[in-house]
């Protein structure tokens, strides 16, 4: 409440007497003396101080929440529990109603409740905030008495990295673990029975010890190639190659001499890409390979090098046979994912040929595309950006 001023009312009532004295009607003494004191007390009325805080308050509310507002990272400000900011990214996450709740009802999440409740600085990691699968890490930094600077911090991704790396090692184990047990089974049988083996069985041991070892050499190889080919993704090559010579070449070399008759191979011209020779190769050599192992062994593979749209070329490899059924499309670039395993290494597959080609096409800013028809066969589309020519 506003303080009366009593010395000003003072002056007013001794002018007032004054005044009756000097033979004033005393009704309008009264009066101005009523009109007088009222002007006074309201000239020196000031705002509640509550109010006046409240506006300085939201003052700083105003400048806080501008500086926060277009942050990527996802902010809340609390003031005695409740949301008084929450900025553009966190009203994205958590919905703009919840400014103004009391932030343990916004969260709910009982870890994060947790944090909301104790008053000093500290970090949760909270599952589920806004969808199922997330993963978030809530900082919590205290302002002052009421305050709370609330920080959301999306770990998802990264768990999602090292997830698909913990995959990554034990399929990688799994696939590499199977043909050495198979080898070293064969070793000790012809180990411990070598005399009391049928003449021709060693024989048969030793064509699987070498098939297994021969497995073992392309799975190493296909690792070794995946890490180069990672570890350089972010670098573009720089050499300029022409591709219809090097696709002639390489698919020859996927096909080998025994499928060479069912190759087909069409250049529409010529087409310098800046890229990696020998991975270059290598995609036109997967490709070729695949098509030849899961197309119809009778049917013919045709390799095409075309013009694409504008400043692209492109290199597609198609194969007659039963084709893809369209729910594994989506995941056959991943690695070991394989539609039918027991094809895969029955042929020698690895499972990683075409996580290869993925990689190296993205190494040289390419595009990659995969369509099937069951029963009719596959065709897939690289596409990669040419060398502008002065
Ligand atoms: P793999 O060593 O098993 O051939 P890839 O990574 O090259 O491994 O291919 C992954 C899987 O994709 C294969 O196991 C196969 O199921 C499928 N696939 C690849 N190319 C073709 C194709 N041309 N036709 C049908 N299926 C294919």
């Amino acid at each position: 409440m506003s303080t009366f001023p009593k010395s000003a009312f003072a002056i007013a009532a001794i002018t007032c007497i004054v005044l009756l004295l000097q033979g004033l009607d005393w009704i309008v003494t009264g009066a101005l003396l009523v009109v007088w004191s009222g002007t006074l007390w309201l000239a020196a009325a000031k705002p509640p101080p509550q109010i006046e805080r409240e506006n300085r308050s939201s003052f700083s509310h105003g400048m806080m929440g501008e500086l926060i507002e277009h942050s990527q990272t996802s902010i809340i400000v609390t003031e005695r529990g409740r949301i008084a900011i929450a900025n553009n990214s966190a009203r994205g996450l958590l919905g703009a109603h919840i400014v103004g709740q009391d932030a343990r009802m916004a969260l709910r999440q009982p870890e994060a409740v947790r944090l909301l409740e104790s008053d000093a600085d500290g970090a949760a990691v909270v599952r589920g905030l806004a969808r199922r699968r997330d993963i978030w890490r809530i900082n919590r930094k205290q302002l002052g008495e009421d305050m709370a600077v609330i920080e959301f911090v999306n770990k998802t991704a990264e768990a999602d990295i090292s997830r698909a790396h913990t995959d990554f090692v034990a399929n990688a184990s799994h696939e590499l673990r199977t043909p050495l047990a198979s080898i070293l089974g064969y070793v000790e049988t012809l180990r411990d029975d070598v005399e009391h083996l049928e003449p021709g069985m060693a024989d048969k041991f030793l064509a699987t010890i070498q098939r297994e070892a021969r497995r073992l050499q392309d799975l190493v190889g296909d690792l070794m190639s995946l890490s180069r080919i990672e570890a350089e993704k972010h670098e573009m090559p720089s050499e300029e190659i022409e591709l219809s010579s090097l696709v002639e070449r390489a698919a020859r070399d996927g096909a080998g001499v025994q499928r060479a008759d069912r190759l087909e191979i069409v250049s529409e011209g010529t087409f310098t890409v800046r890229g990696d020779l020998q991975q270059l190769e290598q995609l036109v050599r997967n490709l070729v390979d695949n098509a030849m192992k899961y197309g119809a062994p009778e049917e013919t593979v045709t390799v095409r090098v075309e013009p694409s749209s504008t400043a692209k070329v492109l290199l597609s490899v198609q194969d007659r046979g039963d084709g893809i059924a369209p729910e594994h499309l989506p995941h056959l670039t991943r690695r070991f994912y394989r539609t039918d395993p027991g094809r895969s290494r029955a042929s020698g597959g690895t499972g990683l040929g075409l996580a290869i080609v993925k990689h190296i096409v993205e190494r040289h800013r390419g595009r990659l595309d995969i369509e099937s028809q069951r029963g009719e066969g596959t065709v897939f589309k690289v596409k990669l950006p040419l060398v502008q020519q002065d």
